[in-house]
C-alpha cells in the first residue's frame, strides 16, 4: 500500500489495526476490478482509507454507509466512547466531520463515497451488485443480522463478503458477528478464503445449477 495512504489510515481515528487494514487493502485490490466495494460502518474513515487505496489500485469505488450517530457500544458511558465526537447541538455523536477530514487528508475523495443514513434503510433501496462487502456496523445481534440479511444478497458470484470483529473466543469479544459469520458459512453460499486477526474474508460460490 502506498506509504502516504498507509500513514493517513494510521492517523485516522478508528478500530482497524494496521495488519487487518493491510489485509483489507489487499482484499480490495483482489476484488475491486469486479465492481464497486461497499462498507457498512464508516465511523471516522479509517477502514475506508484502506478500502479506498484498494479501490484506487483497481479503478473501483467504495460506498461507505453510516448514520454517523454511533453504535450502541460506542455511546457515552461505554468503553469505546470518544467524547470528542459529541455534537452538543443535538446531544448526539457525529463522526461525519472526522470522516470528511480523514478522506480529504488522504486524497481519496474521488474513490470514497459517503452514504449517510441507516444501513437497514439504504439496504432496502440498494440494487447494485457488489464486488466486495465489508460488514463493520453495529456489532450487536440485531444490527449485524440485518446487515447480513440486507446486504449480503448483493455480493456477486466470486465477490467477497468480509466480516470484522470475529472472535471465536467469547473472552476476546462480542459473539454476534461470529454467529452471523457462522451463518454465512453454513448457508453454503460462501467459502472462507482468508483470515487476518479478527477479519474474515469469504467468497460467494456459484449457486448450484438445476442438474447439480
Ligand atoms: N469501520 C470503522 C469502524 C466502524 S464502527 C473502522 O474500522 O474504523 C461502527 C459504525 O457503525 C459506527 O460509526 C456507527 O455509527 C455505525 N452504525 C451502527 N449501526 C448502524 C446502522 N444501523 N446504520 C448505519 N450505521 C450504523
Ligand atoms: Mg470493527
Amino acid at each position: 500500500m502506498p506509504a502516504d495512504l498507509r500513514h493517513a489510515a494510521e492517523r485516522a481515528k478508528g478500530f482497524m489495526p494496521p495488519s487487518e487494514g493491510q489485509a483489507l487493502f489487499e482484499t480490495a485490490c483482489a476484488y475491486g476490478s469486479l465492481g464497486p466495494i461497499c462498507e457498512i460502518g464508516t465511523y471516522c474513515g479509517k477502514s475506508a482509507i484502506y478500502l479506498g487505496a484498494g479501490a484506487r489500485h483497481t479503478s473501483s469505488v467504495v460506498f461507505t454507509v453510516d448514520h454517523h450517530r454511533g453504535s450502541e457500544e460506542i455511546q457515552p458511558g461505554w468503553a469505546h466512547h470518544d467524547p470528542t465526537l459529541m455534537d452538543p447541538r443535538f446531544g448526539k455523536m457525529d463522526s461525519l466531520p472526522f470522516f470528511r477530514t480523514a478522506i480529504a487528508s488522504a486524497g481519496l475523495e474521488e474513490e470514497v463515497i459517503a452514504v449517510v443514513g441507516r444501513s437497514e434503510t439504504v439496504a432496502r433501496y440498494w440494487n447494485i451488485p457488489l464486488a466486495m462487502l465489508f460488514i463493520d456496523g453495529g456489532h450487536s445481534e440485531g444490527p449485524v443480522t440485518s446487515d447480513y440479511e440486507g446486504w449480503a444478497p448483493h455480493v456477486m458470484v466470486d465477490g467477497a463478503l468480509v466480516f470484522h470483529d470475529i472472535y471465536p473466543d467469547p473472552a476476546r469479544g462480542g459473539q454476534a458477528p461470529f454467529r452471523v459469520y457462522g451463518r454465512a458459512l453454513a448457508s453454503g453460499d460462501f467459502k472462507e478464503v482468508a483470515a487476518e486477526g479478527s477479519l474474515r474474508v469469504l467468497q460467494r460460490v456459484a449457486s448450484p445449477g438445476p442438474s447439480a
